[in-house]
């Protein structure tokens, strides 16, 4: 059904999607694999295999999956750190074959210099692209105060708390403006009321600014929350298993997102679909 369609059902939906179904794809993996082989090794067995989806501009998708399925490597690969095995991996329309620029990247680690202070570290990109120190200063002081770090510019990362640490990760991870974002479990190191918080500021700043973003967590609301689309990965070697839309209201507001009673079930949809429970012994 066409997302205009789906208006049509759902009045009730506060705010539309920031991408219909004409976007043009931004991401694209066909049949990718990875391996990696030990040095002399010729075939090591593969980590992912067979790795197909699509994500459109605007989109924002979340991987779900047993840890070490190959998440974080999918990741790395549409950044450009690793190439497949086979197959191939497209960003803006563009096989990817080193790193790409208009690509941001963030990590658990918040990957803060210490030695510079939070504005210069806000700055750092643009300083690398060569950009005047007055417009950078006037474009990191503005994410700051998005990113809620007002009157923090000139402090250094050891005298922030781990939450603001993960705020300044996210404005210098926007400071560039990339079109596309990689998120590999950026929040998972923090306490869930912060973590909320954070949520609540990167989905509207996805949804306002129409970014597209592939984002990976083992939180399975979070995925919810944040996410137009899920994609489910089984154990190594990872491949795609399911693929859900989250036809949920709310996609630049988690905190009432997350207050749906649909949440529930999709997240225990998820549970069964990862096995979370059976197989393990708890202790
Ligand atoms: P996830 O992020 O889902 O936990 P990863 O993508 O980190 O999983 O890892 C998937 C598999 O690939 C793991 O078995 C891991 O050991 C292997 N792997 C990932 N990166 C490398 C690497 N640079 N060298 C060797 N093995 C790797
Ligand atoms: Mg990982």
């Amino acid at each position: 059904m066409a997302v205009k369609e789906m208006y049509a059902i759902a009045p009730q939906w506060s705010t539309p999607r920031p991408c219909d179904a004409q976007a043009p794809i931004e991401i694209e993996f066909r049949n990718v694999g990875k391996a990696f082989p030990a040095k002399g090794q010729a075939d090591a067995p593969f980590a992912i295999r067979g790795v197909n989806f699509q994500i459109r501009r605007g989109e924002v998708v979340s991987i779900i999956g047993p840890s070490g399925c190959g998440k974080s490597t999918i990741l790395n690969m549409g950044s450009g750190l690793y190439r497949p095995s086979e197959g191939e991996v497209l960003v803006a329309g563009e096989r990817v074959d080193g790193p790409v620029p208009k690509v941001a990247f963030m990590l658990q680690k918040d990957l803060l210099m210490p030695w510079r202070s939070i504005r210069r570290n806000v700055e750092l990109g643009l300083e690398i692209q060569g950009m005047a120190a007055a417009q950078r200063r006037v474009i990191a002081d503005n994410l700051l105060a998005r990113c809620h770090l007002q009157g923090f510019a000139e402090h250094y990362p050891f005298q922030l708390s781990g939450g603001m640490r993960q705020r300044a990760a996210l404005a210098r991870t926007l400071a560039i403006d990339p079109q596309v974002l990689f998120l590999d479990e950026p929040f998972s190191a923090l306490d869930a009321q912060t973590k909320m918080i954070l949520q609540q500021d990167l989905a509207r700043m996805l949804f306002e600014e129409k970014k597209t973003a592939l984002f990976i967590t083992h939180d399975l609301v979070e995925a919810i929350a944040l996410s137009d689309r899920l994609l489910v990965m089984s154990a190594r070697p990872g491949t795609i298993i399911e693929e859900i839309e989250v036809d949920l209201p709310h996609r630049d507001n988690p905190l009432e997102r997350r207050k749906l009673p649909e949440i529930g079930p999709l997240a225990g949809r998820l549970m069964d679909l990862l096995h979370v429970g059976a197989d393990h012994e708890l202790h």
